[in-house]
């Protein structure tokens, strides 16, 4: 890690401390939008943390990002899911926009003046992105969008998707009928905030498109039928960042259990001195551990421009697993208070569950790596 970096990841850590813990609990109950924190993370940059510097970002390496997103995520999940699909969008545009695109978007972008999500989860439809309704038909230089998409964070406070849809039902394989459009909120698409068990005041939304003209010019990467491709390939980073989300959680959950563990007594001891809570705490502590290293080894793959699929699907299987299993064995040590919401233990176990199932579930992860596994070692 560079002195810049030191610099940015100290200046992330006074924000946390000062600008979003304190307030985490009763944003979290009121499932409001953290308006403040979001002002706080334009002036940070954070918004254009994986950008090119020749676009106004910081530029970050993916390693440098990840640990970004551990420690938003150790203090409020929600908060790291205001940046991460919007820097996927802003991949997917730097890697495959035209050149006019990029000038024109990049900047506002990386500034969190325009601040965007992924559109791609339908009612129908979320890991068989295949299978998708959404139909995008060209009429002169615009494509008229229909369809609806659900499930969409960032829809409704944001003001662009990056939105995967049909522009050929008939060919086959069905993938090749796909485009990805930039789609800004004021070309006419609605979006609506749905309810959620965790990962609250972030606004995750059904989108409803109805006769939406886009300008053919916002086609990502000039020709149609390589949307889904475009789209997977900026998912790499988007496990990398859901695995770091993951580490950050159950950081979380260990750091609280070894406090409370040291301060709770029962039958004259504080319980962590009993074996069954010290097991609990060692296999906590094991688990965040091995998920850092994996999250590390993912980004530092991708930072090498290596094809990291694999990699980064093991780090979000692993990492994302130890925090659902860190969280409910940090409700098992704090006992009764950690069902209360006077601590952040039932709020882990809430947001835990969404690391297993955003970013493709941790059922596809296992598909994915075991397809690489048969693809590398030819027999
Ligand atoms: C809070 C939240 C935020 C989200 N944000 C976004 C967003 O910003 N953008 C977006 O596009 N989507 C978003 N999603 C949607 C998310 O990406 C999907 O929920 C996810 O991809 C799974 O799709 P699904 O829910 O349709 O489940 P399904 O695809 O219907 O799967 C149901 C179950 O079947 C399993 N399964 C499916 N196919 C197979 C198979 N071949 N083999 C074995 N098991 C299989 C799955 O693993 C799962 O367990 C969000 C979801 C939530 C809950």
């Amino acid at each position: 890690m560079n002195d810049e970096d030191k610099l940015i990841l100290d200046s992330i850590d006074q924000f946390l401390e000062r600008d979003v813990r304190p307030y985490v609990r009763q944003l979290e109950a009121e499932d409001e939008y953290p308006a403040d924190i979001v002002a706080g993370m334009k002036e940070l940059g954070l918004f254009g943390a994986t950008i090119s510097t020749e676009y106004g970002g910081l530029g970050l390496r993916a390693s440098t990002y990840a640990q970004i997103v551990e420690r938003v995520s150790a203090v409020w999940m929600s908060v790291s899911g205001i940046f991460n699909s919007h820097l996927i969008m802003c991949a997917a545009v730097e890697r495959f926009g035209t050149a006019e695109m990029k000038q024109q978007y990049l900047p506002r972008f990386a500034s969190g003046e325009m601040r965007g999500a992924i559109a791609l989860t339908e009612p129908n439809c979320g890991t068989d992105l295949q299978a998708i309704r959404t139909r995008a038909e060209r009429e002169g230089n615009d494509y008229v969008i229909n369809g609806s998409k659900l499930w969409i964070t960032n829809s409704v406070e944001g003001n662009v998707l990056a939105c995967l849809v049909k522009t050929d039902s008939q060919v086959d394989p069905a993938h090749k009928g796909m485009a990805l459009l930039l789609v800004e909120k004021e070309m006419g698409y609605k979006a609506r905030k749905l309810k959620k068990l965790g990962y609250r005041g972030v606004d995750t939304g059904e989108v409803e498109f109805v006769d939406v003209r886009v300008p053919v010019a916002n086609l990502i990467g000039k020709t149609e039928g390589r949307g889904l491709q475009q789209i997977l390939s900026g998912l790499e980073l988007g496990r990398i960042n859901v695995a770091a989300r993951g580490v950050g959680v159950a950081r979380a959950c260990l750091d609280e259990s070894v406090t409370y563990a040291q301060t709770r007594k029962t039958f004259d001891f504080p319980i962590a001195q009993h074996q069954a809570i010290q097991i609990k705490l060692a296999d906590m502590a094991t688990r965040v551990e091995a998920a850092r290293l994996l999250t590390e080894q993912a980004a530092e793959a991708y930072d090498s421009g290596e094809r990291c699929d694999m990699e980064a699907g093991m780090a979000k299987l692993f990492a994302t697993e130890a925090a659902v299993k860190n969280s409910i064995e940090a409700m098992r040590v704090h006992g009764a208070y950690g069902y209360s919401p006077e601590y952040n233990i039932e709020r882990y176990y809430r947001d835990a569950p969404l690391l297993a199932i955003g970013e493709g579930t941790n059922e596809l992860q296992r598909i994915i790596i075991a397809r690489q596994l048969v693809k590398r070692n030819p027999v």
